[in-house]
């Protein structure tokens, strides 16, 4: 499974509707200092589910929508796409029909989240199931972010373990146990 293309609008500097697109396997963002890299992976996280706002650098859910700037007003809403090629078969069960999967998340001013599936409304559960043991997600290992590779090599082994459990396969079984537990 590929990350196809990310759609921004609203989100943080990403003001006018803008998409990237990727056409390999492996893809660095390059660019001068606050050209809106790192901004970019805030909204790969954001559209799988990343429910803390220091995770993505803020301090509310909602500084994610784009502030103003000298030159343009705030504006309401920010919304994110990703849109994935599953034609390898990554995903089976019920999405393996689907030789493309879009996952959007939306936020308004007031802080209302929408998730949508392939243009469907679903609950943000439904998409961080979607990516559980496919070494995608949020925190996921995919993402490699500056210090990110130091801090694989400084981590404790119980740390190291998630990564470990990820790439195995595991996790998904475990997330449904912890699920099960606290029924
Ligand atoms: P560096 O190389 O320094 O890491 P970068 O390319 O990763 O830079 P980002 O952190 O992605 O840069 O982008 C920073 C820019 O995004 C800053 O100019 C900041 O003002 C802007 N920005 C962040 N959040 C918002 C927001 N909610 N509204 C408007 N602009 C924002
Ligand atoms: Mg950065």
């Amino acid at each position: 499974m590929r990350l196809k293309s990310i759609k921004l609008a609203g989100f943080k500097s990403f003001v006018d509707p803008t998409t990237v697109s990727f056409s390999s396997n492996m893809s660095a963002i390059i660019g001068p200092n606050g050209c809106g890299k790192s901004n970019t992976i805030d909204a790969v996280r954001w559209v799988m589910g990343e429910s803390s706002a220091k995770n993505l650098r803020g301090e509310n859910m909602t500084d994610v929508i784009f502030n103003g700037s000298n030159a343009r007003k705030p504006v309401g809403q920010a919304t994110i796409e990703l849109v994935f090629d599953n034609s390898d078969g990554t995903l089976t069960g019920e999405y393996a029909r689907f030789s493309e999967i879009s996952i959007k998340r939306k936020v308004t001013r007031e802080a209302q989240n929408s998730y949508y599936l392939n243009g469907v409304k679903c609950r943000r559960r439904d998409i961080t199931d979607i990516f559980l043991g496919t070494g995608l997600g949020p925190r996921s290992y995919a993402i490699i972010e500056q210090g990110m590779i130091s801090k694989l090599i400084e981590s404790k082994p119980e740390e190291l373990r998630v990564f470990i459990e990820e790439a195995a396969g595991i996790s998904k079984y475990k997330e449904r146990r912890r699920d099960t537990e606290n029924r």
